[in-house]
Formats: C-alpha cells, structure tokens, sequence
C-alpha cells in the first residue's frame, strides 16, 4: 500500500481521501482549513501541516483544489510540491482547471523529474463517498498505471483518455453536452406545459424515443416521472448551477483557445450566469428549467 499525501480535503478530497485510508494506504492530509482537515482525520488520514509537511515522504501526491490558479502555486510555488516531494513522486491532479495550465504544470512536472497526470472526476459527493466517481485521466501510459490502485480505491470506471490535458478536455466537452442537453429538455418540457400535455406523457414518449438523453431519462427536471432526479427536492443540489457554470466557462475557454465554434455552449454558458446571478448558483443546474419559464425560484 502506498504512502499518499493529499492536498484539498474540501467536499470532495475529503471523502476521496477517506475511501483511500479505507483501502489501507497511508493517507498524509493538508489542507488551509481545520475543519476539512478534521472531517479527513476522523476518516483515517493524519494531519500535516504544511504542503512541505504532507509531501515530504509521499509515493504519491493527489491534489483536489478549486481552481487553475490554485493548483499551479501548490505544485510550482515557493514551499510548493516540485521543491519539497521525494524523487519518482507521482502527481495526480483530481482538480477541475483549465487545459492550458493543466498541460503547463505537467510539463513543468517533468522537467523538475515528476511524472503528472490530470485526472478530474464525474460523479459529485456522493459519488465521492461511495468510491464510485469516473477518473478522466491524462498522461503517460507508465504515470496512469503507476496511479491505478489509488484511482481504483476512488472510484469505479478508471478512464486514460489521452496525453496530458485530456482528462480536463473530456471533462469539459462532456459537461457541455449535459448543459445544453440539460436547457433542450426544459425547454420541451415547458412548451409542453403551455400545450397542455400530461408531464409523464411527455417523459414516456420521448425517453423511448429520439429525444431520450441522461438529462431527461434520469435527471428529469420536471418533478414526478425520474422520482429520484433533484426536481422531486426543489432542486436541492446534487450538482449546483455554479459547478456547472465553473465547467462551462472552462470549456469555452478551451474552444476559443482552439479556435472551435460552440454557439450552444457559450449560450448555456450565459443562461447558468443569468440563473447564477439570480441567486440560484447553489440550486442544481437542472433548476435552470424554472428560470426558462420565466419564473427563477417556483
Ligand atoms: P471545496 O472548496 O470543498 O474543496 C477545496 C479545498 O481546497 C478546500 O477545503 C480548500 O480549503 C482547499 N484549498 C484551497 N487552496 C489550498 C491550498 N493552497 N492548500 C491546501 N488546501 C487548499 O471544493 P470541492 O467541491 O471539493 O471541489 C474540488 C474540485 O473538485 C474543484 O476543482 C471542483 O470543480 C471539482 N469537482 C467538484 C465536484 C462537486 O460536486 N463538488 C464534482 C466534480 C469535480
């Protein structure tokens, strides 16, 4: 078992870090809060107290940071992992960031002699308890290999989807898809309501037929026909319209950046900061279909 420091035990390191000690690696925590970092304690992990503290005797170093910039300054900053983690440490980087910085800290891993790979999850905090996230990873063969007992220990479907930055670039493709998938579903099933049409008509016809997506056969977001799907709970979060908002601008960041027309993803993009801005960001996205109706919070 494997001597594994873990740096950002929020909502989701904290959980992933948990199922890591339940496997029986030995789990070295830090993170800049004490209650994360007690809830990771009570799961199995010891404390350290600096980035220094937690790498200096690790195999391996998993970071679950908010974003680009904060995975650059604990990787490559002054008292960051390259100038404190033992030589032949591996890094995995479970953060969801943007592909450019994703692809800049691995190639600065390799040059301070580290192998890296980005490997953000699909799956939220239940997900992240149940040890059955989705790992999008990106990297060498050897560095994927090398991580697999420790992603296996996380999660159930362990994916190498290419060379570094292919873990972020599935991740945000992917949560495009669901966006606009997500707004085309409302969409219908508002124009449904207007039209009178019985709600579960309407899900057990186009859920059989060409319409049928995740969003709409699971994630329904009328309540009643999927009654575990968020609707059926005011839209309590299972995953907010600020995460989703988070992932949408990082994949528009990326199709500009790659010179890609995405017209339906840059308007999903506007309409999660318009639903955002209405103060629903920690709603789940699937509530945006009440804002479509012109009604943000019914
Ligand atoms: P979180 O805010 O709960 O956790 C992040 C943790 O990082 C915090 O505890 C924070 O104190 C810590 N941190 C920040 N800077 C630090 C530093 N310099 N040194 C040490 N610790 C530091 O967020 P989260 O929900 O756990 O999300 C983490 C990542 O996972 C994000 O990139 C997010 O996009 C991604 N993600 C989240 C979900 C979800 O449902 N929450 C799902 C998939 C992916």
């Amino acid at each position: 078992m494997a001597r594994i420091a873990f740096i950002g035990v929020g909502n989701m390191g904290g959980p992933m870090s948990t199922n890591l000690a339940k496997a029986q690696h030995q789990v070295r925590a830090f993170d800049l809060s004490d209650k994360a970092l007690k809830a990771a304690q009570d799961g199995g992990a010891t404390v350290a107290n600096s980035v220094a503290d937690a790498v200096k005797d690790a195999e391996i170093v998993i970071t679950m940071l908010p974003a680009g910039a904060h995975v650059r300054e604990v990787y490559m900053g002054p008292a960051g992992i390259f100038e404190n983690a033992p030589k032949g440490c591996l890094f995995i980087d479970s953060s969801t960031i943007d592909v450019a910085t994703t692809r800049e800290v691995i190639a600065a891993a390799k040059v301070a002699g580290f192998e890296m790979v980005d490997a953000p999850v699909s799956g939220g905090t239940g997900g992240a308890a149940a040890g059955t996230l989705t790992f999008m990873v990106g990297g060498e063969q050897n560095a994927f290999n090398r991580g697999r007992p420790a992603f296996d220990a996380m999660g159930k479907t362990i994916v190498h989807c290419g060379d570094a930055g292919a873990g972020q670039a599935v991740k945000a493709c992917n949560n495009m898809m669901l966006a606009i998938s997500m707004i085309g579903v409302a969409e219908g099933f508002n124009l449904a309501d207007a039209l009178g049409i019985d709600r579960q008509v309407v899900y057990d016809v186009c859920s059989t037929a060409t319409a049928n997506s995740w969003a709409l056969s699971t994630y329904c977001p009328v309540p009643g026909p999927a009654p575990n799907s968020p609707a059926n709970r005011d839209y309590e979060a299972g995953f907010t319209a600020d995460m989703m908002l988070k992932d949408l601008r990082l994949a528009q960041d990326a199709a500009q950046k790659a010179g890609v027309s995405t017209p339906l993803g840059s308007e999903a993009q506007a309409l999660y900061a318009l639903y955002s801005n209405m103060g629903r960001g920690h709603k789940d996205f699937s509530g945006i279909i009440q804002m479509l109706r012109g009604k943000a919070n019914e």
